[in-house]
């Protein structure tokens, strides 16, 4: 991509409505736009890193054997009066009329809408477990939306629903919901920490919390600083294996980790001082059980071995893209800008030109945009006329991890410039090594 091709406004100034880094490097690197309280578009670079969480997100769940599929955002009211939640819900839910004055409401989850799905077409213990998920707009109207999108009204949720006849079933379909969350965030650069929570609106009696320590974290969390060193699952996790599974579940359940909600000082103060976390932290994503609660008064049942009917048992999965990506460059970032994972990073590398219309920086950046374009990298070339040092100071905030400088000096010795965002270590080499150290 060329620069004086793509749409990235950065503002030069400090976003007076920023209270934190993420939502001000946001907002200064051109990422997102408010359009109203609580409403944001994806302006082009931020869409690129939105796109890649949702497909290490949507890997994670496809390996875990999760089904996809997409799910309106507007659903029916008479769905949510059939599990009891259209009057429960409260004001976070946005309730619309159609033209023929029919309640409809933007979805704030899809419990009852999987559970409608379900219930028209599966009748047999044969086709369980089921885990289907979709990747989906949420609507919530928060009473205090703040944060850009770390805490918006409309934002995304990744959403998986599963579908069990037992609950042992269901447990080890929580368990694999668990073990890919952990891979999910771990592969996003994060380190994200499962803490016992309460399970709120939703209902159940199993749920936890995957939580990012931050100091700009909205929740106060506790837990065992082990944590922070817990060996992720590899990508050749068994997740048909129940007790490979509990394995896992159990190490990483097996040391205190609560958010304040469901916090035990008795507990928290039996483990060892020295080993005491006390934190703030972000709730990236938040997994429940909740057995037959919407099975039962939506009657979504299957018929099981005994060839008796059965309420199947019901477990629900999130996980907010929207603020993961604030909540990455919270964990990755210095005073000049965000630092960005490779994973997630919305270019691999950047070309900057530091003399626009000079011959030899020109050809020679040309040259390694198209070896490197052709390679397969994401590259985006900064061929603008801008000043040099504008020029840094927007690859450094944007946070590409890689920066290719070409300036009339060096490539006047056929060298260019190579900086990593990361250390900011430079090294000069020669055009062709630079190439060959990206294309190999
Ligand atoms: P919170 O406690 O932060 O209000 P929640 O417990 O209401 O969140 P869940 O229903 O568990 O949220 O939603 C699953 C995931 O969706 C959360 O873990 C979070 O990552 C994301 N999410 C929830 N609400 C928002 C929001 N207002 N803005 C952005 N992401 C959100
Ligand atoms: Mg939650």
């Amino acid at each position: 991509m060329r620069l004086s091709r793509f749409f990235m406004p950065i503002l030069k100034e400090n976003p007076k409505e920023a209270e934190i880094v993420s939502h001000r490097l946001m907002l200064r690197a051109g990422m997102i736009r408010q359009q109203s309280q609580g409403i944001y578009s994806w302006l082009p670079l931020g869409k690129k890193v939105l796109d890649k969480v949702n497909t290490i997100i949507r890997e994670e769940q496809n390996r875990a054997g999760a089904i996809e599929l997409s799910m309106p955002t507007l659903q029916s009211a008479e769905l949510w009066q059939e599990s009891g939640r259209y009057d429960a819900y409260g004001k976070e839910m946005l309730r619309i009329k159609d033209r023929q004055d029919r309640p409809m409401l933007y979805g704030p989850t899809n419990e009852e809408m999987v559970t409608d799905i379900f219930r028209s077409s599966v009748k047999s213990y044969k086709d369980l477990p089921l885990n289907l998920y979709h990747i989906q707009l949420k609507f919530r109207d928060e009473i205090r939306p703040r944060f850009g999108t770390m805490r918006s009204r409309e934002f995304m949720m990744k959403d998986a629903y599963s579908f069990d006849l037992t609950r042992e079933g269901a447990e080890h379909s929580y368990n694999k919901m668990f073990a890919a969350y952990l891979r999910t965030f771990d592969r996003l650069g994060l380190r994200a920490i499962p803490m016992r929570a309460d399970t709120g609106p939703i209902g159940g009696n199993l749920s936890h919390e995957f939580i990012i320590l931050a100091d700009t974290g909205e929740s106060e969390v506790f837990c065992h600083k082990d944590f922070v060193g817990f060996d992720i699952p590899g990508a050749n996790t068994d997740f048909d294996s129940v007790e490979g599974l509990k394995a896992i579940f159990d190490k990483w359940t097996s040391l205190y980790a609560a958010t304040s909600e469901m916090h035990d000082e008795a507990a928290f103060n039996a483990v060892p001082e020295g080993d005491r976390l006390s934190a703030r932290g972000i709730e990236v994503g938040h997994i429940f059980y909740f057995g037959t609660k919407y099975s039962e008064p939506m009657g979504a049942k299957v018929q099981g071995p005994d060839g008796k009917e059965h309420f199947v048992h019901m477990g629900s999965y999130g996980i907010g893209p929207t603020r993961l990506v604030p909540a990455i460059i919270e964990a990755s970032h210095d005073e000049n800008g965000i630092i960005w994972p490779a994973s997630v990073a919305p270019f691999d590398v950047v070309v900057i030109n530091m003399k626009a219309g000079d011959e030899a920086c020109d050809d020679t950046c040309e040259l390694i945009y198209a070896a490197l374009t052709k390679a397969g990298k994401d590259v985006l070339y900064d061929d603008t006329g801008d000043r040099a040092g504008t020029k840094f100071a927007t690859a450094d905030l944007i946070g590409v991890p890689v920066q290719i400088i070409a300036g009339p000096r060096a490539v006047a010795n056929g060298e260019i410039e190579v900086k990593d965002r990361k250390t900011g270590a430079r090294e000069t080499m020669t055009i062709e090594a630079a190439i060959n150290r990206f294309v190999a």
